[in-house]
């Protein structure tokens, strides 16, 4: 019973380092990934670039509807 560290599994609680998929809802890694979009001064990061152009039509499509 030597070493009273076996809690090298205890994980922070913070989520800081993760980010969710707005599209499809996946759980993502924000550091290291290469896909993400600042919007609305927030960072979003997606699983692939295909939930990211779907959140960027969404985000200008409702930026379109100003006007008339
Ligand atoms: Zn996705």
């Amino acid at each position: 019973m030597m070493g009273s560290q076996d809690d090298a599994d205890a994980r922070p609680a913070a989520d800081a380092d993760t980010a969710v998929d707005p599209v499809c809802g996946m759980t993502v890694q924000l550091f290291g990934t290469p896909i993400t979009l600042v919007h609305n001064d927030a960072t979003y990061a997606f699983c692939c670039a295909g939930c990211r152009n779907v959140f960027a039509e969404r985000a200008s499509a409702s930026r379109s509807r100003v006007g008339d």
